[in-house]
C-alpha cells in the first residue's frame, strides 16, 4: 500500500518543519492532493493514524483538499479538465492529452503550538 509510505513522507516533513519552525506539537495538517495523484484518501487517512503514533503528530487532524485534474490537448491546444487518467478530451473526444494538473500531493498549511 504506497498510501502508508506517502504517509512517512508527511511525517518526515513534519519533522523537518519542526526543527526550522521550532514546533513541537502538530495539532492540524492541510494537504493538497490531486485527483490524479492516484492517493486512495481512505487509505491515506488510516495509514496517517497509525505512522504519526508516538511522533509529534500523535491525534493531529488531517484535511485533505482535492484538487481537480487537467490536461493539455494536444488537438484542441488548450486545457481541459480531467477527472481521471484514460479518459478523452471533454472538448474533442481524442485522446491526445498530456496530464499538467492535479498529480500532486504537498502539505499545504500546518497548524502547530
Ligand atoms: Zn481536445
Amino acid at each position: 500500500m504506497h498510501e502508508m509510505s506517502l504517509a512517512e513522507g508527511i511525517v518526515q516533513i513534519l519533522e523537518s518543519e519542526a526543527q526550522k519552525q521550532q514546533f513541537t506539537r502538530v495539532k492540524e495538517v492541510c494537504l493538497e492532493v490531486g485527483d490524479l495523484a492516484g492517493v486512495e484518501l481512505d487509505a491515506l487517512e488510516f495509514s496517517f493514524d497509525v505512522v504519526t503514533r508516538q511522533t509529534l503528530a500523535e491525534g493531529c487532524s488531517l484535511a485533505i483538499e482535492s484538487v481537480p485534474g487537467s490536461a493539455y490537448c494536444f488537438d484542441c491546444a488548450v486545457e481541459v479538465p480531467l477527472a481521471r487518467r484514460g479518459q478523452p478530451c471533454p472538448k474533442c473526444a481524442g485522446y491526445s492529452l498530456q496530464v499538467v494538473g492535479g498529480t500532486q500531493m504537498r502539505v499545504k498549511s500546518l497548524e502547530v503550538e
